[in-house]
């Protein structure tokens, strides 16, 4: 049995404790930096955004971090997630692969967010913050962060790509059934947005220009933090849940994945179920193929420079070292909004640059192609993020069928599509392109990462 097995599950298969993968890295993860003095922060730079207890998570070298029972109590609604076999779907390629998916879509928001969103309210509600900003992309963190800050009596403030919050009414509705103040981002509420919409009174905004948004307002108030739903190592810790649990449920199915697949926005749910897997390999154990699946025009991994750049439009946020488009890059509007980010969580970055991952792109069409396939067979309609990660289980069966090779792949289903119909309709009506990012404007975005900071 794995030692992550051992020491993170409960009799119930309820993960007590999360699982660290800075522990088992060669290198400690190069430093985040202050974007005033470009010298290394201190808990103490970070307190006016994050909850202490989150911030030590930042920073931790331990390989196991329990689990607060506050938090277990709220996760055991719908925790552990199923895996399943997708039997019809192996019968439907006609593959010799065997394909095992974990889902994400029982949670209440209907995504893997939820299970960082619980424990970042848990801990701002033992610090005795009030508030919490946060900004949203297609709107499952926004709502994931409504519905568990409401668990907690915390007021959440969501600032929404504009984009977005023109095209997805129902998730707006869900953060207001939690009474979370949802805003369309620019927004004039916050100077970075002012200063945007002058600019440019048409902007359709970004996740950049969000979290410019989301963090002034956050520093201006002492008893308001502010929460991120993915890049940061702490949401990555979070989201080992989904790794832990798969790890013991594959054990239980007698069987363990040769291939594990996940898609990436800022790579939290992807690090959620591959972390404990390459953690494994990285201590002797068994090897595996990763990959991670992000969108062609909007692609991090593939395209992007592994270099320090800031987290926001308005370079506000520290700088971190992580694969990166450079932050003024605005990628096409696309249907996956929860994988329009220009960088990448740094620890899937390090560990990409390691050589234990292998990334790939692809375009939207045959994403939404491989997720209908995929709902004709197992009845579950994908989030078109999570559309990637089928694609590429879809392409990895078929090379196993070509090859006469019976692997096991193991992906993530990071949540439902349930509240994504308009991408579907949009599909269905021919409405959808495959949109090229523009190569001049990458490369202006890249020039612009700042140089100023060395290696
Ligand atoms: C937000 C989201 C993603 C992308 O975010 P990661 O941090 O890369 O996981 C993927 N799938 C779904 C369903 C999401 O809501």
């Amino acid at each position: 049995m794995s030692d992550t097995i051992k020491y993170t599950l409960d009799e119930e298969h309820l993960p007590r404790a999360w699982y660290n993968i800075v522990a088992d890295l060669p290198q400690k993860p190069p430093a985040v930096l202050h974007p005033g003095t470009i010298q290394p922060v201190t808990p103490g730079d970070l307190s006016p955004l994050f909850p202490m207890a989150v911030i030590e998570q930042e920073v931790s070298t331990e390989r196991y971090i329990d689990i607060p029972e506050p938090v277990r109590d709220i996760l055991r609604q719908w925790r552990p997630a199923p895996l399943y076999r997708a039997r019809r779907l192996e019968k439907m390629l006609d593959t010799p692969a065997k394909i095992y998916y974990k889902y994400e879509g029982v949670s209440p928001s209907g995504s893997h967010k939820p299970n960082t969103a619980v424990a970042q309210a848990f801990y701002s509600a033992e610090e005795g913050v009030k508030r919490i900003t946060t900004e949203t992309g297609a709107g499952q963190w926004g709502s994931s962060l409504a519905f568990a800050g409401s668990f907690f009596g915390i007021e959440i403030e969501v600032f929404m790509v504009k984009v977005s919050y023109q095209q997805k009414p129902y998730r707006r509705a869900f953060m207001q059934s939690f009474d979370a103040n949802c805003i369309a981002s620019p927004s004039d509420m916050t100077e970075s947005g002012k200063a945007i919409l002058k600019d440019n009174p048409d902007n359709t905004g970004s996740l950049g220009i969000a979290i410019s948004e989301a963090v002034e307002r956050a520093v201006q108030r002492d008893d308001t933090k502010y929460a991120l739903g993915s890049v940061l190592n702490h949401v990555m810790l979070h989201q080992t849940v989904i790794g832990i649990e798969a790890m013991q449920q594959m054990e239980m199915a007698d069987d363990y994945p040769d291939i594990v697949i996940g898609c990436t926005g800022g790579g939290s749910n992807f690090a959620g179920i591959t972390f404990p897997f390459i953690g494994e390999k990285l201590r002797g154990g068994r090897d595996v193929k990763v990959i991670a699946v992000e969108p062609a025009n909007c692609p991090t991994l593939t395209k992007g420079r592994y270099a320090y750049d800031y987290g926001d439009v308005a370079s506000l946020t520290p700088l971190v070292k992580m694969h990166t488009l450079g932050s003024s890059f605005i990628p096409p509007g696309f249907h996956a909004g929860g994988l329009r980010y220009h960088g990448m969580s740094p620890l899937v970055s390090q560990v990409t640059e390691l050589g234990h991952v292998a990334p790939r792109a692809y375009p939207q069409l045959a994403c939404f192609e491989a997720g209908i396939q995929f709902a004709k067979a197992e009845g579950i309609v994908p989030a078109p993020e999570a559309n990637h990660a089928v694609r590429a289980a879809l392409d990895e069966a078929l090379r196993c069928k070509a090859e006469g090779k019976s692997e096991t792949i193991l992906f993530n289903l990071s949540g439902h599509g349930n509240y994504d119909m308009q991408a579907y309709t949009d599909y269905f009506a021919g409405k959808l392109y495959d949109q090229e990012y523009d190569e001049s404007e990458l490369a202006m975005a890249l020039s612009g990462l700042p140089s100023a900071v060395g290696m």
